[in-house]
C-alpha cells in the first residue's frame, strides 16, 4: 500500500533538517488530546531512535487518561516550567509544530514560539496551515496527525527499526481522534497502518481500555446529571446543547479531562444532527469552553468559525466564547437556528 505524503525533495529536506539539529523541540496545541500527544511521543521516538534528543513541550495540563502512555514523564509542561521551555525554545534549531495550524493553538506559548529562530516544521491534519514554516506537512483527510507521523516515519523506512514506545502512542492518537475509529476513520490505510502497529506487539484492546475506560465515579455520575437534566434537545432540528456552569463542574469535582467524550452521546439519538458542549472555565471568569460534534456533512468547523471563534474539523471542531453562560447558551441557539436547513 502506498502511504507516502511527502515529495522526494521533502522527505530529503525533512532529513537534512533533522539531522543538522542539535536541540530539537516538539510542541502540540494547548488542552492536548490523544493525537496531541500520541503524535508528539510517537515522533519523538522516531527522533530518539536517530540518536538525538528531542524534549516534547506541550502548553499545559493534558488529561489523566493519558497518562500511562510510556514517555509522558519526559514532557514539559510550560505552565509549569516556563522558564527552562523558554529556553529550549530559544536554544532550540528546530521545533516541530505537531496538531494545530496555528501558533495562536499553543496558548501561552505562542510568544515564547513567535520569537524562536528555529526552523519550524508543521505536521497536521486541520484546514489551513498558518505558521511560518520551512516544511509544511497538512494532510486535512488524514484522521489525525499519529496518521500522518505514522507515514512519515513509514516513508522514511524507520518503521521496522522503531518499537512498542513508536506504536503506543501512534495508535492511541488514531485511536482517539476517531472515537475509537467510529468517525472520520473509513480509510482503508488506516487499517493498515493499525495491522502494522500490531505487528510491534501493542495490546490495543488494552490502549481503548485505558483511554476510554478510565473514569472516575465523578465523571460517570457528571455524564448522567448532564444527560437527565442538563441536555437541552431541539428534536425538530435534530440538535441540542448542554451548559455546564462553574457550579455544576464543583459538585462533581471535576477535573481537567472529566468532559471529554460527553459532547458525543447525544449523537446516539436516532437522526440527531448535531451537539454543543458549552463548559465554563474552572478559574478564569468570562471564558466558555465550546465543544461541537455532527454527524454526515454537518459542518462543525464552519459553525465553530462563525459562532464560536474556534474551528477544527467537519464531524468535530471547537472553539471558545467570552461571555456569561446564559449569553453562550443565546449563541448556541442562534448558532441552531441559522443552520436550521442543514439539520432538518
Ligand atoms: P474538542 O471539542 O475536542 O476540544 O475539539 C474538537 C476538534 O476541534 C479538535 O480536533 C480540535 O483540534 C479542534 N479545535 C478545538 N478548538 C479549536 C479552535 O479554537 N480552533 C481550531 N482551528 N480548531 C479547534
Ligand atoms: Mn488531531
Amino acid at each position: 500500500m502506498n502511504l507516502n505524503i511527502l515529495t522526494d525533495d521533502q522527505l530529503a529536506q525533512l532529513s537534512q533538517l533533522i539531522s543538522d539539529a542539535q536541540t530539537i523541540v516538539i510542541t502540540c496545541h494547548t488542552n492536548a488530546d490523544g493525537d496531541a500527544i500520541g503524535s508528539s511521543l510517537g515522533w519523538r521516538e522516531y527522533l530518539c531512535s536517530l540518536g538525538k534528543e528531542p524534549v516534547v513541550i506541550v502548553p499545559d495540563q493534558y488529561p489523566d487518561f493519558l497518562q500511562w502512555l510510556p514517555n509522558t514523564e519526559k514532557i514539559i509542561r510550560y505552565d509549569k516550567h516556563k522558564e527552562k521551555a523558554d529556553m529550549l525554545l530559544k536554544i532550540a534549531d528546530l521545533v516541530f509544530c505537531l496538531d494545530y495550524n496555528t501558533l495562536s493553538r499553543t496558548a501561552d506559548m505562542q510568544a515564547s514560539l513567535e520569537a524562536s529562530h528555529a526552523k519550524k516544521v508543521l505536521i497536521d491534519h486541520h484546514l489551513n496551515p498558518d505558521v511560518d514554516s520551512v516544511l509544511t506537512v497538512s494532510q486535512p483527510e488524514a484522521c489525525s496527525t499519529s496518521e500522518l507521523v505514522f507515514r512519515i516515519v513509514w516513508q522514511l523506512g524507520a518503521f521496522e527499526g522503531l518499537g512498542k514506545h513508536f506504536a503506543i502512542p501512534v495508535y492511541c492518537g488514531m485511536m482517539t481522534d476517531t472515537g475509537g475509529f467510529t468517525y472520520n476513520s473509513c480509510a482503508s490505510e488506516i487499517y493498515f497502518i493499525i495491522s502494522e502497529l500490531l505487528t510491534k506487539g501493542i495490546d490495543k484492546d488494552r490502549i481503548y481500555r485505558n483511554v476510554y475506560n478510565n473514569y472516575s465515579e465523578n465523571r460517570l455520575r457528571l455524564t448522567g446529571y448532564v444527560m437527565l437534566e442538563k441536555l437541552v434537545v431541539d428534536t425538530a432540528r435534530h440538535a441540542s446543547y448542554y451548559a455546564l456552569t462553574r457550579q455544576d463542574l464543583r459538585r462533581f469535582h471535576f477535573v481537567k479531562g472529566d468532559a471529554e467524550g460527553l459532547v458525543n452521546m447525544p449523537l446516539q439519538m436516532k437522526g440527531h444532527k448535531l451537539s454543543i458542549s458549552l463548559r465554563e472555565d474552572t478559574e478564569k471568569e468570562n471564558l466558555i469552553w465550546v465543544s461541537l460534534r455532527s454527524v454526515d456533512d454537518f459542518p462543525c468547523n464552519k459553525m465553530a468559525a462563525e459562532f464560536f471563534n474556534g474551528g477544527g474539523h467537519l464531524n468535530a471542531a471547537g472553539g471558545r466564547l467570552n461571555c456569561s453562560v446564559d449569553e453562550a447558551v443565546r449563541i448556541a441557539q442562534h448558532a441552531i437556528l441559522h443552520y436550521e436547513s442543514q439539520l432538518k
